[in-house]
Protein backbone atom coordinates (compact mmCIF):
# COMPACT_ATOMS: atom_id res chain seq x y z
CA UNK A 1 0.00 0.00 0.00
CA UNK A 2 1.52 2.99 -0.79
CA UNK A 3 1.23 5.83 1.68
CA UNK A 4 3.13 8.89 2.42
CA UNK A 5 3.15 7.60 6.19
CA UNK A 6 4.23 4.75 8.59
CA UNK A 7 0.59 3.00 9.89
CA UNK A 8 2.33 1.10 13.05
CA UNK A 9 0.26 -1.18 15.18
CA UNK A 10 1.29 -0.51 18.91
CA UNK A 11 0.39 -3.45 20.99
CA UNK A 12 0.50 -3.09 25.05
CA UNK A 13 0.96 -6.37 26.63
CA UNK A 14 -0.30 -5.28 29.85
CA UNK A 15 -3.36 -4.00 28.78
CA UNK A 16 -4.09 -6.60 25.75
CA UNK A 17 -4.99 -3.85 23.75
CA UNK A 18 -3.42 -1.37 20.88
CA UNK A 19 -3.85 1.41 18.38
CA UNK A 20 -2.80 2.14 15.65
CA UNK A 21 -0.20 5.21 14.82
CA UNK A 22 0.03 7.28 11.65
CA UNK A 23 3.44 8.41 11.67
CA UNK A 24 5.00 11.03 9.36
CA UNK A 25 8.55 10.55 8.01
CA UNK A 26 8.18 8.55 4.93
CA UNK A 27 10.42 10.04 2.81
CA UNK A 28 12.93 10.88 5.16
CA UNK A 29 13.06 7.64 7.23
CA UNK A 30 11.89 5.03 4.42
CA UNK A 31 11.27 1.81 6.46
CA UNK A 32 12.89 -0.87 7.65
CA UNK A 33 16.15 -0.01 9.31
CA UNK A 34 15.16 3.97 9.04
CA UNK A 35 11.98 3.61 10.75
CA UNK A 36 12.62 1.00 13.31
CA UNK A 37 15.39 3.75 14.56
CA UNK A 38 12.89 6.15 14.19
CA UNK A 39 10.00 3.74 16.48
CA UNK A 40 12.97 3.29 18.59
CA UNK A 41 13.37 7.30 19.33
CA UNK A 42 9.75 7.52 19.69
CA UNK A 43 8.60 4.52 22.08
CA UNK A 44 12.57 3.30 23.28
CA UNK A 45 14.00 4.81 26.80
CA UNK A 46 17.59 5.30 26.48
CA UNK A 47 17.68 5.94 29.99
CA UNK A 48 15.82 2.73 31.20
CA UNK A 49 17.17 -1.09 31.32
CA UNK A 50 16.73 -2.88 28.95
CA UNK A 51 14.20 -5.53 30.55
CA UNK A 52 12.38 -2.67 31.74
CA UNK A 53 8.22 -3.44 30.78
CA UNK A 54 7.96 0.17 29.12
CA UNK A 55 10.69 -0.60 26.10
CA UNK A 56 9.68 -1.56 22.80
CA UNK A 57 10.26 -4.07 20.69
CA UNK A 58 10.13 -2.90 16.96
CA UNK A 59 9.63 -4.95 13.61
CA UNK A 60 9.31 -2.98 10.76
CA UNK A 61 9.28 -3.57 6.89
CA UNK A 62 10.03 -1.50 4.15
CA UNK A 63 8.17 0.37 1.48
CA UNK A 64 9.13 -1.94 -1.07
CA UNK A 65 8.13 -5.46 0.61
CA UNK A 66 5.59 -7.78 -1.52
CA UNK A 67 6.37 -5.68 -4.50
CA UNK A 68 9.88 -7.38 -5.40
CA UNK A 69 11.60 -10.58 -5.16
CA UNK A 70 13.84 -10.31 -2.38
CA UNK A 71 12.34 -7.84 -0.32
CA UNK A 72 11.99 -10.27 2.38
CA UNK A 73 13.32 -8.90 5.96
CA UNK A 74 12.06 -7.56 8.99
CA UNK A 75 14.01 -5.24 10.89
CA UNK A 76 13.74 -5.81 14.43
CA UNK A 77 15.02 -3.43 16.71
CA UNK A 78 14.90 -3.24 20.76
CA UNK A 79 17.47 -2.64 24.02
CA UNK A 80 20.30 -5.06 24.08
CA UNK A 81 20.76 -7.28 26.70
CA UNK A 82 24.13 -8.00 25.61
CA UNK A 83 25.10 -4.66 25.92
CA UNK A 84 22.16 -2.19 27.47
CA UNK A 85 22.12 -0.02 24.59
CA UNK A 86 20.16 0.09 20.86
CA UNK A 87 20.13 -2.80 18.79
CA UNK A 88 18.62 -4.11 15.46
CA UNK A 89 18.40 -7.77 14.32
CA UNK A 90 17.12 -8.51 10.87
CA UNK A 91 15.36 -11.71 9.89
CA UNK A 92 13.75 -13.45 6.80
CA UNK A 93 11.12 -15.66 7.00
CA UNK A 94 7.37 -14.92 6.17
CA UNK A 95 7.48 -11.60 8.76
CA UNK A 96 7.68 -9.39 6.54
CA UNK A 97 4.84 -10.44 3.89
CA UNK A 98 2.73 -11.03 6.85
CA UNK A 99 3.00 -7.20 8.07
CA UNK A 100 2.28 -6.35 4.67
CA UNK A 101 -0.76 -8.15 4.11
CA UNK A 102 -2.03 -7.36 7.56
CA UNK A 103 -1.59 -3.71 6.24
CA UNK A 104 1.24 -2.73 9.07
CA UNK A 105 4.43 -1.10 8.51
CA UNK A 106 5.29 -1.95 11.79
CA UNK A 107 4.65 -3.27 14.91
CA UNK A 108 5.75 -1.87 18.26
CA UNK A 109 5.24 -4.27 21.30
CA UNK A 110 5.40 -2.73 24.68
CA UNK A 111 4.72 -3.48 27.99
CA UNK A 112 5.18 -6.54 30.83
CA UNK A 113 2.37 -9.81 30.40
CA UNK A 114 1.61 -10.69 33.69
CA UNK A 115 2.45 -14.27 32.80
CA UNK A 116 3.46 -15.88 30.09
CA UNK A 117 1.46 -15.24 27.01
CA UNK A 118 1.32 -15.27 23.39
CA UNK A 119 0.41 -12.20 21.19
CA UNK A 120 -1.71 -12.29 17.68
CA UNK A 121 -2.13 -9.31 15.58
CA UNK A 122 -3.97 -9.12 12.26
CA UNK A 123 -5.60 -6.64 9.38
CA UNK A 124 -8.21 -6.65 12.08
CA UNK A 125 -7.74 -7.65 14.94
CA UNK A 126 -5.24 -8.18 18.71
CA UNK A 127 -5.65 -10.88 20.87
CA UNK A 128 -3.25 -11.68 24.12
CA UNK A 129 -3.59 -15.40 25.10
CA UNK A 130 -2.45 -16.90 27.85
CA UNK A 131 0.06 -19.56 27.29
CA UNK A 132 1.68 -20.23 30.37
CA UNK A 133 2.02 -24.24 29.78
CA UNK A 134 4.72 -23.51 26.95
CA UNK A 135 6.71 -21.55 29.31
CA UNK A 136 10.24 -23.90 29.64
CA UNK A 137 9.25 -25.88 26.05
CA UNK A 138 11.59 -25.52 23.61
CA UNK A 139 11.03 -23.40 20.15
CA UNK A 140 10.47 -26.65 18.05
CA UNK A 141 7.44 -27.84 20.46
CA UNK A 142 6.31 -24.23 20.73
CA UNK A 143 6.28 -23.45 17.22
CA UNK A 144 3.92 -26.59 16.36
CA UNK A 145 1.36 -25.78 19.46
CA UNK A 146 1.13 -22.11 18.60
CA UNK A 147 0.32 -23.45 14.56
CA UNK A 148 -2.47 -25.81 16.18
CA UNK A 149 -3.98 -22.55 18.34
CA UNK A 150 -3.60 -19.69 16.11
CA UNK A 151 -4.52 -21.43 12.64
CA UNK A 152 -5.17 -18.93 10.12
CA UNK A 153 -5.25 -18.51 6.77
CA UNK A 154 -3.06 -16.40 3.84
CA UNK A 155 0.31 -15.71 4.90
CA UNK A 156 1.03 -16.35 9.00
CA UNK A 157 4.61 -15.87 10.58
CA UNK A 158 5.20 -17.70 13.82
CA UNK A 159 7.74 -16.29 16.37
CA UNK A 160 8.76 -18.23 19.22
CA UNK A 161 11.33 -18.06 22.20
CA UNK A 162 13.24 -21.20 23.59
CA UNK A 163 14.35 -21.58 27.36
CA UNK A 164 17.15 -19.22 26.67
CA UNK A 165 15.06 -16.71 25.84
CA UNK A 166 12.72 -17.43 28.99
CA UNK A 167 16.40 -17.16 31.06
CA UNK A 168 17.27 -13.94 29.90
CA UNK A 169 20.58 -15.41 27.81
CA UNK A 170 22.07 -11.90 26.53
CA UNK A 171 22.19 -14.06 23.36
CA UNK A 172 18.89 -15.73 22.91
CA UNK A 173 17.47 -15.24 19.40
CA UNK A 174 13.90 -15.23 18.52
CA UNK A 175 13.23 -18.20 15.71
CA UNK A 176 10.81 -17.41 13.16
CA UNK A 177 9.03 -20.26 11.05
CA UNK A 178 11.67 -22.66 12.14
CA UNK A 179 14.49 -21.87 10.07
CA UNK A 180 14.95 -17.86 10.39
CA UNK A 181 16.02 -16.24 13.35
CA UNK A 182 16.36 -12.48 14.95
CA UNK A 183 20.20 -14.20 15.90
CA UNK A 184 22.70 -11.35 17.77
CA UNK A 185 22.30 -9.46 20.88
CA UNK A 186 19.49 -10.91 22.27
CA UNK A 187 16.25 -10.25 20.97
CA UNK A 188 14.87 -13.42 22.53
CA UNK A 189 15.30 -12.05 26.01
CA UNK A 190 13.49 -9.26 25.46
CA UNK A 191 10.49 -11.37 24.56
CA UNK A 192 11.36 -13.38 27.29
CA UNK A 193 11.45 -10.08 30.04
CA UNK A 194 8.01 -8.75 28.25
CA UNK A 195 6.90 -12.59 29.35
CA UNK A 196 6.02 -13.21 25.55
CA UNK A 197 6.65 -16.64 24.48
CA UNK A 198 4.94 -15.68 20.91
CA UNK A 199 4.05 -13.57 18.49
CA UNK A 200 1.35 -14.47 15.51
CA UNK A 201 1.19 -11.89 12.95
CA UNK A 202 -1.85 -12.93 10.59
CA UNK A 203 -1.65 -11.69 6.93
CA UNK A 204 -5.60 -12.18 6.43
CA UNK A 205 -5.59 -9.03 4.12
CA UNK A 206 -4.23 -7.95 0.15
CA UNK A 207 -2.72 -5.06 -1.27
CA UNK A 208 -3.37 -3.81 -4.75
CA UNK A 209 -0.32 -4.01 -7.38
CA UNK A 210 0.24 -0.78 -9.26
CA UNK A 211 -1.37 -0.01 -12.24
CA UNK A 212 0.50 0.65 -15.60
CA UNK A 213 2.95 -1.05 -17.45
CA UNK A 214 6.59 -0.23 -15.33
CA UNK A 215 6.00 -1.98 -12.88
CA UNK A 216 5.00 -5.92 -13.83
CA UNK A 217 7.94 -5.29 -16.64
CA UNK A 218 10.14 -3.99 -14.32
CA UNK A 219 9.09 -7.21 -12.07
CA UNK A 220 9.67 -9.75 -14.49
CA UNK A 221 13.26 -8.25 -15.16
CA UNK A 222 14.24 -8.65 -12.15
CA UNK A 223 12.60 -11.79 -11.28
CA UNK A 224 14.43 -13.50 -14.42
CA UNK A 225 17.68 -12.08 -13.23
CA UNK A 226 17.27 -13.47 -10.21
CA UNK A 227 16.22 -16.83 -11.12
CA UNK A 228 17.70 -17.25 -15.49
CA UNK A 229 21.52 -15.76 -14.97
CA UNK A 230 24.16 -17.31 -12.66
CA UNK A 231 23.73 -14.17 -10.70
CA UNK A 232 22.00 -16.04 -7.75
CA UNK A 233 22.82 -19.45 -8.60
CA UNK A 234 25.66 -19.76 -5.86
CA UNK A 235 23.65 -19.18 -2.98
CA UNK A 236 20.40 -21.82 -4.06
CA UNK A 237 23.60 -24.32 -4.99
CA UNK A 238 25.42 -25.11 -2.16
CA UNK A 239 24.49 -21.97 -0.44
CA UNK A 240 26.73 -19.70 2.17
CA UNK A 241 27.94 -23.55 2.89
CA UNK A 242 30.34 -23.22 -0.17
CA UNK A 243 32.83 -20.29 1.89
CA UNK A 244 34.00 -22.83 4.15
CA UNK A 245 36.41 -24.13 1.74
CA UNK A 246 37.47 -20.98 0.49
CA UNK A 247 37.93 -19.18 4.09
CA UNK A 248 40.17 -21.98 5.23
CA UNK A 249 42.33 -21.98 2.15
CA UNK A 250 42.64 -18.00 2.32
CA UNK A 251 43.78 -18.97 5.99
CA UNK A 252 40.59 -17.05 7.66
CA UNK A 253 38.61 -19.24 8.88
CA UNK A 254 38.63 -19.67 12.57
CA UNK A 255 38.93 -22.62 14.51
CA UNK A 256 39.35 -24.23 18.20
CA UNK A 257 38.81 -20.53 19.68
CA UNK A 258 41.04 -18.57 16.74
CA UNK A 259 44.06 -20.82 17.71
CA UNK A 260 44.50 -21.38 13.65
CA UNK A 261 42.91 -19.72 10.52
CA UNK A 262 43.12 -23.02 8.50
CA UNK A 263 42.88 -26.98 8.81
CA UNK A 264 43.21 -29.83 6.60
CA UNK A 265 40.50 -31.48 8.70
CA UNK A 266 37.85 -28.61 6.23
CA UNK A 267 37.16 -31.48 4.60
CA UNK A 268 34.65 -33.12 7.04
CA UNK A 269 32.85 -29.90 7.23
CA UNK A 270 32.75 -28.02 3.33
CA UNK A 271 29.71 -27.10 1.22
CA UNK A 272 29.99 -30.19 -0.79
CA UNK A 273 30.16 -32.33 2.19
CA UNK A 274 27.11 -30.79 3.45
CA UNK A 275 25.42 -31.16 0.09
CA UNK A 276 26.38 -34.64 -0.61
CA UNK A 277 25.43 -36.31 2.75
CA UNK A 278 22.85 -34.36 4.50
CA UNK A 279 21.28 -32.44 2.21
CA UNK A 280 16.97 -32.84 2.19
CA UNK A 281 15.78 -29.85 0.48
CA UNK A 282 15.58 -25.94 0.09
CA UNK A 283 13.26 -23.46 1.17
CA UNK A 284 12.78 -19.68 0.64
CA UNK A 285 11.71 -16.71 2.61
CA UNK A 286 8.37 -15.35 1.35
CA UNK A 287 8.76 -13.15 -1.92
CA UNK A 288 12.42 -15.19 -2.96
CA UNK A 289 12.72 -17.20 -5.93
CA UNK A 290 16.12 -18.51 -4.91
CA UNK A 291 15.85 -20.29 -2.28
CA UNK A 292 18.86 -20.11 -0.36
CA UNK A 293 17.96 -22.23 3.21
CA UNK A 294 19.59 -25.48 3.25
CA UNK A 295 17.85 -27.98 5.00
CA UNK A 296 19.92 -31.36 6.05
CA UNK A 297 18.87 -33.66 8.30
CA UNK A 298 20.16 -35.75 11.59
CA UNK A 299 19.00 -38.97 13.03
CA UNK A 300 19.14 -40.18 16.43
CA UNK A 301 18.43 -43.62 17.85
CA UNK A 302 15.35 -44.22 20.26
CA UNK A 303 15.44 -48.12 20.59
CA UNK A 304 17.70 -50.23 20.64
CA UNK A 305 17.03 -52.04 17.97
CA UNK A 306 17.43 -50.44 14.40
CA UNK A 307 14.94 -48.06 15.61
CA UNK A 308 15.92 -44.27 14.46
CA UNK A 309 14.17 -40.39 14.33
CA UNK A 310 15.33 -37.74 12.39
CA UNK A 311 15.23 -34.15 12.62
CA UNK A 312 15.84 -31.47 9.89
CA UNK A 313 18.02 -28.45 10.64
CA UNK A 314 19.08 -25.19 8.45
CA UNK A 315 22.37 -25.02 7.95
CA UNK A 316 24.37 -21.94 6.54
CA UNK A 317 28.00 -20.64 6.82
CA UNK A 318 27.65 -19.17 10.15
CA UNK A 319 26.40 -21.84 12.06
CA UNK A 320 28.77 -24.36 10.20
CA UNK A 321 31.71 -21.68 11.29
CA UNK A 322 30.02 -21.75 15.19
CA UNK A 323 29.47 -25.43 15.43
CA UNK A 324 31.99 -27.02 13.19
CA UNK A 325 35.33 -25.25 12.80
CA UNK A 326 35.34 -23.08 16.10
CA UNK A 327 34.84 -26.05 17.91
CA UNK A 328 36.93 -28.37 16.09
CA UNK A 329 33.83 -30.54 15.11
CA UNK A 330 34.57 -32.04 12.09
CA UNK A 331 32.10 -34.43 11.06
CA UNK A 332 29.01 -32.92 9.36
CA UNK A 333 26.41 -34.71 11.16
CA UNK A 334 27.93 -34.10 14.48
CA UNK A 335 28.07 -30.51 13.85
CA UNK A 336 23.89 -31.12 12.52
CA UNK A 337 23.54 -32.22 15.66
CA UNK A 338 24.98 -29.37 18.02
CA UNK A 339 23.10 -26.93 15.57
CA UNK A 340 19.71 -28.92 16.45
CA UNK A 341 20.33 -28.27 20.47
CA UNK A 342 21.06 -24.57 19.56
CA UNK A 343 17.82 -23.98 17.47
CA UNK A 344 15.90 -26.09 20.61
CA UNK A 345 16.96 -23.76 23.48
CA UNK A 346 16.67 -20.45 21.17
CA UNK A 347 20.28 -19.08 20.87
CA UNK A 348 22.19 -17.66 18.48
CA UNK A 349 24.45 -19.78 17.32
CA UNK A 350 26.99 -17.94 16.55
CA UNK A 351 27.60 -16.50 19.83
CA UNK A 352 26.91 -20.05 21.50
CA UNK A 353 29.54 -21.84 19.66
CA UNK A 354 32.01 -18.97 20.15
CA UNK A 355 31.66 -18.75 24.01
CA UNK A 356 32.09 -22.70 24.67
CA UNK A 357 34.86 -22.60 21.91
CA UNK A 358 36.35 -19.74 24.84
CA UNK A 359 34.95 -21.81 27.98
CA UNK A 360 36.90 -25.24 26.35
CA UNK A 361 40.23 -22.93 25.98
CA UNK A 362 39.83 -21.95 29.56
CA UNK A 363 39.10 -25.59 30.78
CA UNK A 364 42.20 -26.11 29.01
CA UNK A 365 44.51 -23.50 29.98
CA UNK A 366 42.59 -24.71 33.91
CA UNK A 367 41.24 -21.24 34.59
CA UNK A 368 37.92 -23.18 34.79
CA UNK A 369 37.06 -26.60 36.09
CA UNK A 370 34.75 -29.08 35.09
CA UNK A 371 33.18 -28.07 38.52
CA UNK A 372 32.06 -24.65 36.28
CA UNK A 373 31.38 -26.00 33.04
CA UNK A 374 29.35 -29.62 34.27
CA UNK A 375 30.53 -31.48 31.09
CA UNK A 376 34.34 -32.05 30.20
CA UNK A 377 34.35 -29.89 26.91
CA UNK A 378 37.03 -30.72 24.28
CA UNK A 379 38.19 -29.38 21.12
CA UNK A 380 36.05 -31.38 18.41
CA UNK A 381 34.35 -33.69 21.25
CA UNK A 382 30.29 -33.05 19.79
CA UNK A 383 28.51 -34.80 22.61
CA UNK A 384 29.53 -32.62 25.95
CA UNK A 385 29.22 -29.65 23.06
CA UNK A 386 25.29 -30.41 23.10
CA UNK A 387 25.19 -30.96 27.28
CA UNK A 388 27.19 -27.24 27.03
CA UNK A 389 24.22 -25.89 24.86
CA UNK A 390 21.46 -27.33 27.19
CA UNK A 391 22.91 -26.04 30.40
CA UNK A 392 23.72 -22.33 28.44
CA UNK A 393 20.21 -22.28 27.61
CA UNK A 394 18.60 -22.95 30.40
CA UNK A 395 21.05 -21.15 32.93
CA UNK A 396 22.25 -24.70 34.56
CA UNK A 397 24.27 -22.77 37.17
CA UNK A 398 26.27 -19.37 37.80
CA UNK A 399 29.20 -20.31 35.47
CA UNK A 400 26.37 -21.19 32.45
CA UNK A 401 24.61 -18.05 33.74
CA UNK A 402 27.58 -15.59 33.52
CA UNK A 403 28.67 -17.13 30.16
CA UNK A 404 25.31 -16.48 28.73
CA UNK A 405 25.45 -12.65 29.46
CA UNK A 406 28.28 -12.66 27.00
CA UNK A 407 32.11 -14.15 26.95
CA UNK A 408 33.94 -11.38 27.72
CA UNK A 409 31.61 -11.10 31.18
CA UNK A 410 32.66 -14.93 31.88
CA UNK A 411 36.28 -13.90 30.79
CA UNK A 412 36.42 -10.61 33.46
CA UNK A 413 35.17 -12.93 35.84
CA UNK A 414 36.84 -15.98 35.35
CA UNK A 415 40.26 -14.57 33.50
CA UNK A 416 41.13 -15.55 29.98
CA UNK A 417 40.43 -12.26 28.02
CA UNK A 418 43.13 -12.22 26.04
CA UNK A 419 41.70 -15.12 23.94
CA UNK A 420 37.79 -14.51 24.00
CA UNK A 421 36.68 -14.12 20.22
CA UNK A 422 35.01 -11.06 20.97
CA UNK A 423 34.38 -8.19 18.23
CA UNK A 424 31.74 -6.23 20.02
CA UNK A 425 30.08 -9.59 20.27
CA UNK A 426 31.37 -13.19 19.64
CA UNK A 427 32.97 -12.89 16.55
CA UNK A 428 31.37 -14.12 13.35
CA UNK A 429 33.08 -16.48 11.13
CA UNK A 430 35.90 -14.18 9.42
CA UNK A 431 39.55 -13.96 10.65
CA UNK A 432 39.98 -11.88 7.28
CA UNK A 433 42.59 -9.65 9.31
CA UNK A 434 42.69 -5.92 10.35
CA UNK A 435 39.50 -4.49 8.44
CA UNK A 436 37.41 -6.54 9.65
CA UNK A 437 38.05 -7.16 13.27
CA UNK A 438 37.94 -3.40 13.61
CA UNK A 439 34.62 -2.92 11.54
CA UNK A 440 32.95 -6.03 13.78
CA UNK A 441 34.48 -3.98 16.86
CA UNK A 442 33.07 -0.93 16.17
CA UNK A 443 29.70 -1.94 13.64
CA UNK A 444 26.14 -0.50 14.93
CA UNK A 445 25.45 -3.78 14.85
CA UNK A 446 28.70 -5.67 15.79
CA UNK A 447 27.71 -7.62 12.50
CA UNK A 448 29.72 -9.23 9.52
CA UNK A 449 26.74 -7.55 7.82
CA UNK A 450 27.59 -3.90 9.07
CA UNK A 451 29.96 -3.62 6.12
CA UNK A 452 32.10 -5.60 4.01
CA UNK A 453 35.23 -5.21 5.98
CA UNK A 454 35.59 -8.92 5.73
CA UNK A 455 35.81 -8.67 1.91
CA UNK A 456 37.99 -5.45 1.83
CA UNK A 457 40.34 -8.27 3.45
CA UNK A 458 40.17 -10.64 1.48
CA UNK A 459 40.77 -7.95 -1.77
CA UNK A 460 43.79 -5.66 -0.39
CA UNK A 461 47.15 -5.64 1.20
CA UNK A 462 47.95 -2.57 1.56
CA UNK A 463 47.33 -0.60 4.85
CA UNK A 464 45.83 2.86 3.60
CA UNK A 465 43.77 3.97 6.83
CA UNK A 466 41.92 6.85 5.69
CA UNK A 467 40.58 4.55 2.42
CA UNK A 468 39.80 1.56 4.37
CA UNK A 469 37.53 3.96 7.07
CA UNK A 470 36.03 6.01 3.70
CA UNK A 471 35.09 2.40 2.41
CA UNK A 472 33.51 1.18 5.64
CA UNK A 473 31.49 4.57 6.43
CA UNK A 474 30.40 4.73 2.51
CA UNK A 475 29.68 0.79 1.91
CA UNK A 476 27.36 0.91 5.51
CA UNK A 477 25.42 4.22 3.98
CA UNK A 478 24.87 1.72 1.13
CA UNK A 479 23.64 -0.96 3.46
CA UNK A 480 21.45 1.49 4.85
CA UNK A 481 19.66 1.91 2.41
CA UNK A 482 19.18 -1.27 1.55
CA UNK A 483 17.91 -2.56 4.53
CA UNK A 484 15.65 -0.02 4.96
CA UNK A 485 13.95 -1.11 1.83
CA UNK A 486 14.79 -4.51 3.34
CA UNK A 487 16.36 -6.17 0.77
CA UNK A 488 18.16 -9.54 1.60
CA UNK A 489 22.01 -8.54 1.09
CA UNK A 490 22.61 -11.31 -1.04
CA UNK A 491 20.96 -9.87 -3.72
CA UNK A 492 22.27 -6.47 -3.27
CA UNK A 493 23.97 -6.80 -6.81
CA UNK A 494 20.77 -7.22 -8.17
CA UNK A 495 19.31 -3.85 -6.58
CA UNK A 496 21.88 -1.92 -7.16
CA UNK A 497 21.13 2.30 -6.74
CA UNK A 498 19.38 3.00 -10.31
CA UNK A 499 17.35 -0.52 -9.91
CA UNK A 500 16.28 0.59 -6.70
CA UNK A 501 15.22 4.37 -7.93
CA UNK A 502 13.35 2.66 -11.00
CA UNK A 503 11.48 0.42 -8.24
CA UNK A 504 10.47 2.77 -5.92
CA UNK A 505 9.10 4.86 -8.72
CA UNK A 506 6.87 2.14 -10.17
CA UNK A 507 5.50 2.10 -7.04
CA UNK A 508 4.74 5.72 -6.39
CA UNK A 509 7.34 6.86 -3.87
CA UNK A 510 8.99 9.45 -6.66
CA UNK A 511 10.35 11.41 -3.67
CA UNK A 512 12.58 8.55 -2.22
CA UNK A 513 13.73 7.73 -5.47
CA UNK A 514 14.79 11.33 -5.95
CA UNK A 515 16.81 11.48 -2.59
CA UNK A 516 18.41 8.08 -1.86
CA UNK A 517 21.24 9.29 -1.05
CA UNK A 518 20.49 12.17 1.25
CA UNK A 519 17.72 9.98 3.26
CA UNK A 520 20.84 6.43 3.20
CA UNK A 521 22.92 9.49 4.68
CA UNK A 522 20.01 10.49 7.28
CA UNK A 523 19.23 7.21 8.49
CA UNK A 524 22.68 6.25 9.17
CA UNK A 525 22.90 9.04 11.31
CA UNK A 526 20.23 8.32 13.21
CA UNK A 527 20.95 4.78 13.79
CA UNK A 528 24.46 6.01 15.57
CA UNK A 529 22.28 9.08 17.31
CA UNK A 530 20.47 5.74 18.66
CA UNK A 531 23.73 3.70 19.53
CA UNK A 532 25.19 6.91 21.12
CA UNK A 533 22.13 8.31 23.02
CA UNK A 534 21.82 4.59 24.78
CA UNK A 535 25.14 4.68 25.97
CA UNK A 536 27.70 3.40 23.25
CA UNK A 537 31.48 4.34 23.62
CA UNK A 538 33.21 3.38 20.80
CA UNK A 539 37.03 4.80 22.22
CA UNK A 540 35.84 2.43 25.50
CA UNK A 541 36.00 -0.74 22.46
CA UNK A 542 39.02 -2.95 23.30
CA UNK A 543 39.71 -5.77 20.77
CA UNK A 544 41.54 -9.01 22.74
CA UNK A 545 44.87 -9.92 22.14
CA UNK A 546 44.11 -13.13 20.50
CA UNK A 547 42.98 -10.98 17.29
CA UNK A 548 46.67 -9.77 17.16
CA UNK A 549 48.17 -13.32 17.03
CA UNK A 550 46.36 -14.33 13.98
CA UNK A 551 48.16 -15.49 10.85
CA UNK A 552 45.64 -14.80 7.59
CA UNK A 553 46.70 -14.58 3.87
CA UNK A 554 48.38 -11.78 4.16
CA UNK A 555 50.68 -12.44 7.19
CA UNK A 556 50.55 -11.83 10.70
CA UNK A 557 48.12 -9.66 12.22
CA UNK A 558 49.72 -5.84 12.45
CA UNK A 559 48.43 -4.39 15.53
CA UNK A 560 49.50 -0.92 14.91
CA UNK A 561 47.43 -0.89 11.71
CA UNK A 562 44.35 -2.15 13.39
CA UNK A 563 44.86 0.55 16.19
CA UNK A 564 45.05 3.39 13.86
CA UNK A 565 42.16 1.58 11.87
CA UNK A 566 40.27 1.30 15.15
CA UNK A 567 41.05 5.59 16.01
CA UNK A 568 39.83 6.64 13.35
CA UNK A 569 36.72 4.68 12.93
CA UNK A 570 36.17 5.51 16.15
CA UNK A 571 36.47 9.40 15.37
CA UNK A 572 34.03 8.83 12.32
CA UNK A 573 31.54 7.18 13.92
CA UNK A 574 31.30 10.19 16.73
CA UNK A 575 31.12 12.46 13.92
CA UNK A 576 28.23 10.49 12.26
CA UNK A 577 26.22 10.35 15.87
CA UNK A 578 26.46 14.06 16.21
CA UNK A 579 22.86 15.14 16.10
CA UNK A 580 23.20 18.43 13.71
CA UNK A 581 19.69 19.52 14.23
S1 LIG B 1 18.27 -15.50 -0.70
FE1 LIG B 1 17.92 -16.78 1.12
S2 LIG B 1 17.93 -15.40 2.92
FE2 LIG B 1 17.71 -14.14 1.04
S3 LIG B 1 15.49 -13.92 0.85
FE3 LIG B 1 16.06 -15.70 -0.40
S4 LIG B 1 15.80 -17.49 0.94
FE4 LIG B 1 15.78 -15.65 2.25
Amino acid sequence: MIRDHFRVLVADLVTGRGNVATLNGRDEEAGGSGLAATLFNKYGHADKPWDDPAQPLIFAIGPLTGYFPLMSKTVCAFKSPYHDQYAQSHAGGRLALALRFADLDALVVVGRAKEPVCLSVGRRHLEVKNVGFLWGRDVFFTGKILRRIFSGRGHRSILRIGPAGENKCAFACINLESYRHFGRLGSGAVMGAKNLKGIIVQGDGSFPLPGGKEYPKLFQEIHKQVTDTGMMSKYHDLGTAANLEALNELKSLPWRNLQQTSDPAIEGITGNRFADDTLLRNMACSGCPVGCIHIGFVREKFMKESRYFYRQVSYDYEPIFATGSMLGVTDNFAVLGIMDVVERMGLDVMSGGVALAWATEALEKGIISEKETLVDLKFGDAEPYKEAIRHLGMGSNEFYRLLGQGTMKAAEYYGGDEFACVLGQEMAGYATGEVFFAAQSLGLRHSHLDTGGYSYDQKHKEKNVEEVIDFLVNDEQGRVFLTSMVVCLFAREVYKEERLANCLQSVGYNALADNMETVSRHIQKLRWQMRLATGFDPQGVHIPKRFTEVTTWKGSVDEDFLNALKNEYTKRIIELGKDET
